[in-house]
Parts: structure tokens; sequence; C-alpha cells
């Protein structure tokens, strides 16, 4: 009887929530009366048809009753619904005025991890061409940009994996640095389940137990802000005890000599006592991925949201490089990221120094290559801008005035963040799109509506460096337009038809192939045609017949001679981190939770991701809080010196003494980068999210 009164709709989709991409299908069910919707997970490569549950609800915000489906304008402090003509010719009057007053790098661009590659190239291309400013960066600079940097100056290009997912399996040693895979992209825990099944020996470094670290045979508990001194330890007992592979290093790798001085003049008994981790465990760590024939090492933000992210990440390449665990079956290394599209977002121009293919915006043969796609000269590109965090500085400064914000929700996601707002609210002009209100867009004069993950159609490249076609499952909601032709309309209203003419995504798509062609993320041989019901194919990826490339560095590094570069990495970094002190006797450091994306603000509308995770909370050892007063399950006040926050505590054991931990996806009072450091690695820029000094009060004491 049931079969008579629905009907079944399914189509093939991707999850929004994190770089694993995980293929699903939306089944939509219609009876006589009501519409329901429901995901479930679908076979590929990379998931194998597992979802978790974000990606079990990740269609529940895309039909939530807030989402935006028109233009709004604030009007005396309220925004009002106008059409998109309205909204268009405001937006281009505005930002005319503001160029024509401040110059053109008074307008500013601020993109995302989470659009296609599609609309990531074409926000690079917005910025140069569109508006004609330097300042462009995105939130990917908050995320991966460590990785990305120590993978380009080590290997001389950065792909987030270098190896295959299913690699991991067959791998026999594997260092887990600051990566909480179960919790974060829990459905490739299988790989490492399967890589224990075999024997693998996993090594997990983190300052707290978390259901990651539990799979590891062993967990090097750090204190937080020290991971580049523990590397430094494992490599040196790897030297000390001949594990090195020599003929590797003579053959591929520049810098060993240097960098085997510098540790011969380290002492282990100061990294132990720097560290927190007894030797006998860092030596352990040492000769087991010394001793074994392959092995991994794959890091995520724990490592890298440090003001030495970059050069501590470089010392984990060394270790891979020192054993010749690169460029062969089981070997390699991986970035985990966390955004749905960290990979392919940060290849195609969104960054501030870079052009499509990973072009460089300094390089004359770039910008001439790049130039000539896009039909202008090159000395009319502009050269490179600064950082996310950065321009966030010049608009308190007052040097940027306007701003472009795509998908993205700076106030929250940016360290102090309390300063953040500050500064955007000093912007002449600010446009939001999005699908929410998000508390960024509240500080907006137009808000923007843009369609969903479900609506829309466009290219992912997941964490293997992995690109596939995601089709649209249903039609945009109301009056939201694709980002891409959002894009388009407001270059389009500034008068630059010519250059952003495209009537599909795949339009875009194939300038992007002509874009990236001889770079080094190189799509010039991947087309729409080739991926559509497909697998997907994996970068570089040159021509047309070529099957993509699934292991990077079998033969060569990619700097001009084929070699890696080894780099001697300090304990100490060089723009230091807040220590504990009487004031602020305890490191912070922050995180994510299973159920939240980001700031929340998709995840945040899902009442099944909601019910799990509701408010934010602070994780304390029971120890400390006996400590301090504070019981479980009360409220606290935890204050830096950049601002206080009230949330939740909650008692475990497995966290530091030292420390306490609250994830980062809730906003307002909540919102813990409100008390997170703002100093900024001195390579990559990212700022040091990981360790900040805070005192904790119990909420009844303050
Ligand atoms: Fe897969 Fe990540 Fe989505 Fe979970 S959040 S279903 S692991 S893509």
């Amino acid at each position: 009887k049931q079969k008579q009164t629905q009907k079944e709709k399914v189509s093939d989709t991707q999850c929004p929530f994190c770089s694993v991409q995980c293929r699903m299908q939306l089944v939509e069910q219609t009876s006589v009366t009501r519409k329901t919707y429901r995901t479930v997970g679908l076979d590929n490569p990379t998931s194998k048809g597992r979802l978790c549950i974000k990606g079990l609800h990740a269609h529940q915000h895309a039909f939530h009753k807030d989402r935006l489906t028109q233009p709004l304008m604030k009007r005396n402090g309220e925004f009002v619904p106008v059409s998109w003509d309205k909204a268009l010719s405001y937006i281009a009057e505005q930002i005319q005025r503001i160029q024509k007053e401040d110059g053109k790098n008074a307008m500013s661009v601020y993109g995302s991890a989470s659009i296609t590659n599609e609309e990531a190239y074409l926000m690079g291309k917005f910025a140069r061409v569109g508006l004609e400013t330097k300042y462009i960066d995105y939130n990917g600079r908050l995320c991966m940009s460590a990785a990305a940097s120590a993978g380009a100056l080590t290997f001389g290009m950065d792909r987030g994996l270098t190896n295959k997912l299913d690699e991991i399996s067959y791998s026999e040693c594997i260092i887990l640095a600051g990566t909480n895979i179960a919790e974060c992209q829990p459905t490739i825990m299988p790989y490492f389940e399967q890589a224990k099944e075999n024997g693998a020996f996993i090594i997990a470094i983190d300052p707290r137990e978390t259901a990651t670290t539990k799979v590891a045979d062993l967990h090097l508990k750090l204190k937080p802000g020290t991971d580049a001194a523990l590397a430094n330890g494992i490599l040196k007992i790897i030297v000390d005890e001949n594990l090195t592979d020599q003929v590797f290093i003579q053959k591929r790798a520049n810098g060993f000599e240097e960098v085997r001085e510098h540790l011969a003049g380290l002492s282990l008994s100061e990294i132990e006592e720097k560290t927190g981790v007894a030797l006998k465990d860092i030596r352990r760590a040492a000769i087991s991925f010394g001793k074994k024939a392959t092995g991994m090492i794959l890091t995520a933000r724990g490592v890298e949201q440090q003001t030495d992210g970059s050069i501590a990440v470089r010392n984990f390449l060394n270790i891979l490089i020192a054993t010749g665990k690169i460029g062969k079956p089981g070997s390699g290394y991986g970035a985990i990221t966390g955004q749905s599209n960290g990979q392919g977002a940060r290849e195609h121009g969104q960054k501030t120094d870079q052009l499509p293919g990973y072009r460089s915006i300094e390089n004359e043969e770039h910008r001439a290559h790049v130039a000539k796609v896009w039909g202008v000269e090159p000395d009319r590109l502009p050269r490179k801008g600064v950082s996310a965090f950065e321009m966030i500085q010049k608009m308190d400064q007052g040097e940027i005035k306007g701003l472009f914000l795509l998908c993205s929700n700076p106030i929250v996601s940016n360290p102090n963040a309390r300063f953040v707002k500050k500064a955007l609210s000093k912007l002449k002009f600010l446009v939001a799109v999005d699908l929410f209100v998000s508390e960024t867009a509240k500080l907006a004069d137009v808000i923007l509506p843009t369609t969903s993950y479900l609506e829309d159609e466009g290219t992912m490249t997941n964490l293997e460096g992995r690109v596939t076609l995601r089709e649209a499952s249903k039609s945009a909601l109301g009056e939201a337009r694709h980002d891409w032709q959002i894009i388009c309309d407001v270059a389009n209203a500034l008068g630059k038809e010519q250059y952003f003419s495209y009537s599909c995504a795949e339009d875009i798509f194939n300038e992007l192939r002509q874009a990236s062609k001889g770079g080094t993320a190189d799509y010039y041989g991947i087309t729409y045609e080739r991926l559509r019901g497909k697998e997907g194919i994996l970068w570089p990826c040159p021509t047309l017949d070529h099957p993509g490339t699934g292991r990077l560095f079998e033969q060569s590094f990619a700097h001009p001679d084929g070699r890696a570069e080894m780099t001697v990495v300090p304990n100490e970094p060089a723009i230091q981190k807040e220590k504990p002190c009487d004031e602020y006797p305890l490191y912070l450091t922050t995180g994510r939770v299973m159920a939240h994306y980001l700031t929340g603000v998709q995840t945040r509308k899902s009442s099944s991701l909601s019910a799990r995770h509701f408010e934010s909370f602070m994780e304390i050892h029971p120890e400390t809080a006996k400590n301090l007063g504070i019981s479980d399950q009360t409220l606290v006040q935890i204050t830096s010196r950049r601002g206080s926050i009230i949330v939740r505590s909650r008692w475990s054991t497995q966290i530091r003494t030292d420390t306490v931990f609250v994830p980062f996806h809730w906003d307002e009072s909540q919102n813990v980068n409100r008390l997170v450091e703002d100093k900024l690695d001195p390579t990559c820029r990212m700022p040091g999210f990981k360790v900040s000094a805070v005192q904790v009060e119990a909420l009844d004491n303050v």
C-alpha cells in the first residue's frame, strides 16, 4: 500500500562537510501528505559507501527555513528584501565609489575552501580582473596554509596526500601528528584499522587522548606547541641509530648534512623536558618508524595552526626523507584537510600569492600564461597582497574600505575574534554571499543568497588530489544563485562582461584547465566528460589520455633539480608562543567535534547535529578542575589576554593537567577564537590558533 502512495526520487551527490568528500545519495520521498529526505552512502574509491553523522544529516541545513532566498539590503539597521537588479546596481555603485575615492586596492575579496574549483578559480579572476585589487585571500589560510607551504618548500609542490588513501592500509608504520581523524574524517578510519590488522605500528601525537589516539599503539601526549621539538627528538634518534636511508638521501635530497649537524647539537633530555614526552616513548617512536620498510606521516591542524606550523611540518617531512619513506607504495605524506574543498580551493588563485595551477603571482612567465588565458595584459595583473588576517588588520587601519565576502564567516573563524569584528565594522561597504545570516553577514550592507551543495554543479578535489564532479540534485531555492553566477553578476555590473561571460560551470572549468595547463596542479587533461559518472581523476593530469597521478615523487621531486629540500628546524619558534604564567596559568588548545563543521553556520541549523552537540564546552582534567573549584558540567569563564567566553565544563582524564580544550564551532559568547592568539607564522602567515594562555574560573566565583 505504501508503495502505491509514495514516490521516491534519488540523486547522487557528495558530502559538503570535509575533505574526504564522501559520495552519497539524496533520497526524496513524496507521499500524499508530505515530502521527506534522507541521505545514504554511495560506493566510491575513498569512503567506500560509508558516511559519518555529518554526512547522514548533511541535507538538513539545505532545507532549513532560515535559508536566504532573496537579496537583502540594510536600511536603518534592518535587512529588507530587494530585487537582484537593485542589489547588483547598489553593489556596483558602492564599489566604484570606494575605488574612485581610495584606489583599486581599497576593495578586498575574502573567499572560501568550501566552494567548487570553478568558483575558487573565478574568485581569483574576479579580484585581479574584475576589481583589479591585490587584496584577495581566503579562509584556507587559517586551515592548511602551513602544510601547503611545507610541501611546496620541501617537495617543490603541495598536494594533500602524496599517495592514494588505500596505501595507508599496507603502510607498516604511521605517524598521526595533530590529527583527530576519528572525529573529523571518520569514514577513512577503516584504512588505519586495516593497517593495524596488517600489523602496522601507529603513533599518535596529540595533547589529548581522542578517538584517534585510542587506535594508536603509542600516544605521545606532548605539551601544546612543542611539535617541532618532538620531531627533532625523533629525527635525532633515527640519525644516531643509523636508521637513515643514505642511498635515498644521496640520490634525492639536499640539506641532510646541515640537519645532521644541527641535530648533533640538540639534547634529548632537553627535548624530553620541553615536550613533556618521556624519552623512552620518543625513542620507541623513532626506532619503530626508522626500522620499518614503509611508513607514512599525516599531519593536520594540531601541528599546523601554530606560529611555527610551516617549519614544524617540514620537520616531519625531514623524517620521511631521512628514512627514504616517500614516493613508494605505502610510504608518503598527507595533510588531512578539514574543509570540503580544502585541496582544490587552494590551487586556483584564491591565495594572494598564487595564480591558477599553483602558479606564482610574482613569476613573470606565470603571469604571462594566466594573463593570456584571461585576455588581459600581464602588467595589469596586481601583485601579491597580504594574508587573510593581515587583510583584516588593514581594514582596522583604514587601508581596506570594502569587502566582497564569499561563503565565509571571518568574525568567528579568525583569531582574536573581537578585534576582527571591530575591524570589519569599520568597513565602508561589505557584501556577504551566504546560505544564512552568519555572524559576519549581520555586519553586511548587502547579503546575496547562494545555493547549497545540493543545488550546485561543479568539480571538487578531495584530500588525495582526486578531482570529482558533483552534479546538482535539485534546483535553486527561491531566488538563490550559484556562487559563480553571483561573481559574474557583480563583475558584469562593474562593466566587465567581456571577462565574465559563462553559461555554466563547465565553461569555467574549461577555462581553468587552460589556466592550469603546464602548472604544478595541472588539470588540463580532466574534462567533465571524463568525470561524469566516474570515480574521479587525481591531478596532475596534463593530457586528455593521461590516467591521473596516484602516487607522487616516485622518480623525482618537483624542485627544478628534482631533489627534496631538507631544512634545519629549531626547537624554539622564531615567533614566540604564549606560555602559561601566574595570571594565565593554563594552555588553551582548540579543535573540532564530530557533529559540526567550521564555524557551525550550516551544521548548527541541522536539528540532528545540533542535538548531538548543542553548545560548546571546555574539556579540563578533574585534578586541575578540583584545584580551581570547578565542578563537572558547570558554567566557567575562560579569559585570555584578548577576552573572555563562557562555556560549560566537562571533566576528562584524557587531557593534560596543564591544558584545556574548547571546540571552535560556536559564535558570540561561546566563540573560543575570541581568546586565541593572533601572531602569525612568518612563512605561511597561519595564525597560532593551537597555543594560547588562559585562566579559568567557575562562573560562581567571577
Ligand atoms: Fe564523509 Fe567527511 Fe561528510 Fe563525514 S563529514 S560523511 S567523513 S565527507
